[in-house]
């Protein structure tokens, strides 16, 4: 593979660019290429430029409007809905978060729903956004199915992905952010490219056997969520919290509604946030830190968000493969 250098204000032009020249507007264009920018810094490159080839095919199918403007609505005092007049959702999450973090800081616990939006993003970004508020933050969303639920040998589920944000003073949050499915289905095929296996119980083949060989799975077969049933648990949680709470599309509607054009199907988010100072009171940082010292005690451990953080602190520019830079400036 060969790479091109490129600073992070021109992975931020190339991305402002393309979706500008291709249907977004100055504000939209801004907000997801700020995401994208955002994601290569921390080394998310799975949800950085390599997405925007999917954000313009949707962009020229007209599924998604590039000169969005989410509505916000109070539900009740404290849960906040976004209507996301069908763009998408770094645009809708920018306007969200801030009342979620004044309704938060006002009765402890906010609720945000985000709906009729088009998400194809890490949900990081959203979390750690209200950490970095002092507050805690969860979120999750679902997608089109590619995962089977336990026991079945068909699709259902999303990669589903869910995340969760720590606030600490004077340091950067704890934040995980995983799929809840073994692996994600970019890196199946490009196993598959690369001819490599992968861990036996990432998926089934088209017969429903379990198979190490990532070309099966990518190719009429189906992925598993981590964890067998307790995996599959969580992943029917989002589907509930994301599309049954929030009142957008299960995984399976968002497949027969989308156009197919590579680019986000529509659905929903759902964000909750919790304020420690009202809920825990007094030293609720200094408790915790002295949990994350046991946990950093032991030989081993790091915790997540570490390598995405210790990523952001280099200001140098960042590898892009060059051929992805090539089909962005031609699109
Ligand atoms: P990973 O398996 O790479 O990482 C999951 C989490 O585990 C990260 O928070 C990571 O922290 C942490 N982690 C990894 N290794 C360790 C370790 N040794 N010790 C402690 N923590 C660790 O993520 P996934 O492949 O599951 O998901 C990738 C991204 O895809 C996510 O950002 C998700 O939001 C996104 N996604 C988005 C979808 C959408 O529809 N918008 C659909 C599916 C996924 P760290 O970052 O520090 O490495």
């Amino acid at each position: 593979m060969t790479s091109t250098k490129l600073s992070l204000e021109e992975i931020y032009k190339l991305a402002y660019d393309s979706l500008t020249k291709n249907g977004c507007d100055d504000y939209n264009a801004q907000t997801v290429a700020t995401t994208v920018t955002h994601a290569e810094r921390d080394g998310s490159v799975s949800h950085g430029l390599f997405r925007i080839p999917g954000y313009i095919s949707s962009l020229k199918s007209k599924k998604v409007k590039g000169n969005a403007r989410p509505k916000i609505k109070l539900l009740t005092q404290n849960v906040v809905q976004v209507d996301g007049d069908y763009g998408f959702a770094p645009t809708s999450i920018k306007v969200g978060i801030p009342k979620l973090v004044e309704v938060c800081n006002k009765h402890g616990v906010g609720v945000l729903t985000i709906k009729n939006t088009h998400h194809f993003a890490a949900l990081w970004h959203e979390t750690e956004s209200l950490a970095e508020k002092n507050l805690i933050g969860i979120a999750c969303t679902a997608y089109k199915p590619s995962v089977a639920p336990a026991g079945a040998k068909k699709p259902l589920f999303g990669t589903n992905p869910i995340s969760f944000a720590w606030p600490r003073k004077n340091k950067t949050p704890i934040v995980y952010d995983m799929a809840t499915s073994t692996m994600a289905m970019g890196e199946v095929q490009v196993a598959a490219r690369d001819g490599h296996k992968v861990p036996m119980g990432t998926g089934l083949n088209k017969n429903g056997e379990k198979t190490d060989n990532p070309s099966e799975i990518a190719n009429g077969g189906v992925l598993l969520t981590f964890g067998d049933y307790k995996g599959s648990a969580i992943a029917m949680m989002i589907e509930l919290l994301a599309a049954g709470l929030v009142g957008d599309l299960f995984s399976f509607e968002a497949k027969d509604e989308d156009n197919n054009d590579g680019g986000p199907a529509r659905g929903g988010e759902f964000i909750i946030a919790l304020s420690p100072d009202l809920i825990a009171g007094e030293n609720w940082n200094e408790h915790a830190e002295s949990f994350f010292n046991k946990m950093k005690s032991l030989d081993g451990v790091r915790l997540p968000g570490e390598r995405r953080h210790k990523n952001r602190l280099n200001n140098s520019t960042r590898n892009i493969n060059s051929d992805l830079v090539k089909k962005i400036k031609s699109l």
